[in-house]
């Protein structure tokens, strides 16, 4: 398991800091945010250290999302099964630009119950442009090509 001295979170893993745990598992740790948007924010953490997402080893990420659909049994966020009403996001921020302040992978699991708490997005949409979308696609896909053969 990678894991870094000055890292706040894997202190937490390691029991060197306090937090209020909920799901562990071999390769995931899940602790209460201390400073939540909502009533039980909950923070979901590969147990390896790494700033962000493609640092992480696809074994501890296959981990997380179980954990994850868990915990929404556990805060009772599973209740719903209509659009409206109650329901949750789940963040993962990489990078300062993308509101990252903890340097080591974790997904927030954030109740949404109301406009004023939880997660508030800004999601500057652009007008669809199908001629452009088509070239972006052309190029990724090459890329794509490249990565996969990349991977043999
Ligand atoms: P980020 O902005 O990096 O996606 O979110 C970091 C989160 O970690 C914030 O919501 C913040 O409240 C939480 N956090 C920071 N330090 C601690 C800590 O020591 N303990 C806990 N439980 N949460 C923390
Ligand atoms: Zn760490």
């Amino acid at each position: 398991m990678a894991s870094s001295a000055s890292c706040i979170f894997c202190k937490i893993i390691k029991g060197e800091i306090p937090s209020f745990k909920l799901i562990e598992t071999k390769l995931t740790y899940s602790f209460l945010d201390i400073q939540p948007t909502a009533e039980a924010h909950v923070l979901v953490i590969p147990k390896y250290h790494g700033a962000k997402l493609h640092n992480i080893p696809d074994e501890y990420l296959s981990d997380i999302l179980p954990v994850v659909k868990k915990l929404t049994h556990v805060l009772k966020l599973d209740t719903n099964n209509t659009p409206d009403g109650q329901g949750y996001n789940v963040l993962q921020n990489n990078g300062r630009i993308a509101h990252q302040v903890v340097d080591h992978v974790h997904f927030h699991l954030i109740p949404k119950r109301d406009a004023e708490t939880g997660l508030i997005v800004g999601w500057p949409a652009q007008e669809t442009d199908f001629a452009k979308l088509g070239k972006l696609h052309e190029s990724l896909k090459k890329e794509l090509e490249q990565v996969e053969n990349e991977k043999l």
